[in-house]
């Protein structure tokens, strides 16, 4: 089995690729996905209301991740005691997935998320793949979507590492900066040489 990391700024195109990937024939595991879940874990918001205090929740009840996001990702500090808190818990999912996924048998797995160079992280990755767009690109493609503004998307840029560092450690480079149609093309000519790598 093969796994691929796949990663990337915000906006870059990720979860676009993953999409390719996954109708191409990946098994894809979106992480930042995985995350969101965790923070519904009554453990895992119990640790994170110590640190951080009631004022993360919503009326609910629950975790307000639009709240929570604000304060974190203007903070260094306060988002490394979150990851302390909750990549633990994604780990342990990533290690679950793996195990039920050799035993199925498939071929490649795509764990996708965001922060995945940014911090530790106690699993490995047979390939980093790293989607890179252009800061502008990014803002525009992102205008549209709703309870974030450019104010909030420049702020999670900066808290994230930068595409420099991405790409010194990435395996391969997609650089989304032309049409969707081209991404696809580029997904797809990346998918048959990795078949070709798997044979
Ligand atoms: P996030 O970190 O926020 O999850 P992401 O890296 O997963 O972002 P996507 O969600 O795939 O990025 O893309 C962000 C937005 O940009 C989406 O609305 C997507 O449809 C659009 N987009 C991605 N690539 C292109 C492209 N090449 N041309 C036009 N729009 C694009």
């Amino acid at each position: 089995m093969r796994i691929i990391g796949l990663t990337g700024g915000i906006g870059s195109g990720k979860s676009t690729a993953a999409g390719f990937l996954a109708k191409m024939g990946a098994v894809v595991v979106g992480l930042d996905k995985a995350g969101h879940d965790v923070l519904k874990q009554r453990e895992i918001r119990e640790k994170l209301v110590s640190e951080f205090g009631t004022e993360i929740l919503g009326n609910n009840g629950e975790i307000d991740r639009s709240r929570f996001g604000k304060k974190v990702f203007n903070d260094r500090k306060a988002l490394k005691k979150l990851n302390n808190i909750v990549h633990p818990a994604i780990d342990e999912v990533v290690r679950d997935k793996t195990e039920e996924y050799r035993r199925q048998g498939i071929k490649v797995v795509v764990f996708e998320a965001a922060a995945m160079l940014d911090a530790g992280r106690d699993w490995q990755v047979d390939e980093v793949w790293v989607t890179v767009a252009p800061e502008e690109m990014v803002l525009k493609r992102l205008s549209g979507r709703q309870g974030f503004t450019e104010a909030d998307v420049k702020a999670r840029i900066r808290s994230q590492i930068t595409n420099e560092e991405r790409i010194r450690q990435a395996d391969l480079v997609i650089v989304n900066d032309g049409t969707l149609e081209g991404l696809r093309e580029r997904i797809k000519t990346e998918w048959e040489k990795l078949q070709e790598r798997l044979k």
